[in-house]
């Protein structure tokens, strides 16, 4: 199945890590955890997982319908108040063994999250570690999420505290979900929420062993529940559970239209991390070569199935051509193969309705008369599965559609502007606003256009690195509210006001 050769040890250990994991997976199947316990369907249904690098069957997978959600929601709503009353500290103790369990199959959940998403081995070694530490972020947090303010005015003491909304619905995506769902789930966990997790049916994997680690740590039963299945099934099941009373939902900008519409009958508070089409601007005075490694990092790394890929390189036009010049040979030097192979730097992509979708941007990047300078063809890979070439497409303008859609894979978009102003134009002319990047050796500039970019998340003279208690999160299309520090909370809780009276001040006195 493997055409690369030879394998180095770390290769040839993943392939042996992963061979027995993949044995019991087929022979167990995958089932819901509900209430603590792993079952199957009510309706006896399954589907099949599959692999992007050879399309193997890796399991048969639950198939989730309204019952297994109403299920799931009923343990989750009997569980939600001893673990709401649960002292925090111990609410901490807990979410501190979740995250050494994780960490305890570190190297197992990467080889498995590879060969279920076909991403590189080299990033997802880390994404255990980094799940990890999403729980011991928000385990830390857990006897401050009460915390609120004294707002004290002449007659009484106004105090504010938080509470959990309660049982939540938790709806991931298929790119990283490991690292994805437990970024969700924790906070969810550390405010004393219970948990309704639906895992995209394109990578149940790993978050069948999530649910089995939360419940080995010690977590008690029915505080994480995991129902697999379609989103137009179980998740809008979810959406639309009178128990349920947030959702927290990564995705797709449409799919989260849709949850919205879902959930408004009951009122459904909504979190959304959805789409992105990012610029990444490099003005002609900046650091070149340190620039040049960030737009490659942050749009061919994860396979570019990344929210916060820098997918539109808006390029200074007096220095383009040296940049694209240097940016197409890395681009054409990119490793493509076997994601337990460590010197992968691309693997195939989820899914063939995935690869399909990225290809037809081939054909449009033509058609709107842009230049694929590299790439723009699926690439024969080993096992044979999903995979694509780099791509990066130059002689590009704003109004193109591959300059406006999310492609959501290794696809660059090249873009020429004059000056300041015509690259603030360009970048805020799209529907998204996640993140943008900005290169430039003058340190007002890059202030203005921070200030000037419409994105929920700026990184300036960096690609993006994550720090657990900033902001995390998107304007326009691509979200509503933000995660990461105490920011998570704003979902997950309730702010509530207790007035005290000093007993001093008059009330009036009506019908005397
Ligand atoms: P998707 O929207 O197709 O699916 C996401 C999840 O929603 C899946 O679990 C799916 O089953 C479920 N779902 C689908 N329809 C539903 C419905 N009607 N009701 C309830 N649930 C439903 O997204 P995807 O293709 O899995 O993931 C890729 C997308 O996620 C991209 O657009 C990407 O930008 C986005 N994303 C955003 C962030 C962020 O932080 N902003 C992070 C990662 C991914």
């Amino acid at each position: 199945m493997d055409k690369v050769t030879p394998k180095t040890d770390l290769y040839q250990a993943n392939l042996d890590r992963v061979a027995p994991l993949l044995k019991a997976l087929r022979a167990d199947g995958i089932g819901h955890m509900i209430g603590g316990r792993v079952v199957a369907s009510i309706s006896g249904e399954t589907f099949e997982t599959t692999s992007p690098i050879d399309g193997a069957v890796l399991a048969s997978v639950a198939r989730g319908n309204a019952e297994d959600v109403d299920r799931a929601a009923t343990a989750a709503a009997l569980a939600f108040k001893p673990w709401r009353d649960m002292p925090a500290s111990m609410r901490r103790k807990l979410l501190h063994r979740v995250a050494d369990a994780i960490e305890d199959r570190a190297d197992d959940i990467a080889v498995l999250e590879c060969v279920d998403t076909g991403q590189a081995h080299r990033f997802m070694a880390k994404a255990a570690i980094r799940a990890a530490e999403n729980f011991r972020f928000f385990a830390d947090k857990c006897t401050e999420a009460r915390d609120g303010l004294n707002t004290p005015s002449e007659e009484h003491w106004n105090v504010s505290t938080r509470v959990p909304i309660g049982p939540v619905g938790v709806i991931t995506p298929w790119n990283t979900p490991f690292m994805l769902s437990t970024w969700k789930i924790a906070p969810a966990l550390a405010a004393g929420c219970t948990v309704v997790h639906k895992p995209a049916e394109w990578s149940p994997v790993t978050a069948d062993l999530l649910a089995k680690l939360v419940k080995q740590a010690g977590i008690p039963d029915g505080v994480l529940n995991t129902v697999h299945g379609f989103g137009e099934e179980a998740g809008k099941a979810l959406t639309e559970h009178p128990a349920i009373k947030a959702i927290g939902f990564v995705g797709e900008s449409a799919t989260g239209s849709a949850i919205m519409a879902q959930g408004a009958p009951n009122l459904k508070r909504v979190h959304f991390e959805l789409g992105g089409k990012n610029p990444v601007i490099v003005f002609d005075d900046a650091d070149i070569e340190r620039a040049l490694d960030a737009v490659v990092f942050m749009i061919y790394s994860l396979n570019g199935e990344r929210c916060t890929s820098s997918s539109r390189l808006l390029i200074q036009q007096s220095i383009a051509d040296r940049f694209i010049e240097k940016l197409a040979a890395r681009v054409k030097a990119l490793k493509v193969g076997h994601p337990l192979d460590p010197a992968t730097e691309i693997g195939p992509l989820i899914h063939v309705r995935h690869l399909e979708k990225v290809c037809t941007y081939f054909d449009v990047a033509r058609q709107d008369g842009a230049t694929i300078a590299v790439g723009g063809s699926v690439h024969d890979g080993p096992g044979g599965g999903h995979y694509v070439q780099p791509t990066l497409v130059t002689g590009a303008n704003g109004k193109m559609r591959i300059a406006q859609e999310e492609v959501f894979g290794p696809f660059l978009t090249v873009i020429a502007f004059r000056d300041e102003s015509d690259a603030i134009a360009i970048a805020n002319d799209v529907k998204y606003g996640l993140t943008g990047y900005v290169w430039t050796g003058d340190m007002g500039r890059a202030l203005r256009v921070a200030d000037a970019l419409e994105a929920g998340m700026i990184w300036l003279n960096s690609e993006n690195v994550r720090h657990l208690p900033t902001p995390f999160g998107g304007m326009k299309a691509s979200g509503i509210g933000r995660d990461g520090g105490d920011y998570s909370f704003d979902v997950y809780m309730e702010t509530k006001h207790v007035s005290l009276a000093r007993g001093t001040h008059r009330i009036q006195r009506l019908g005397i």
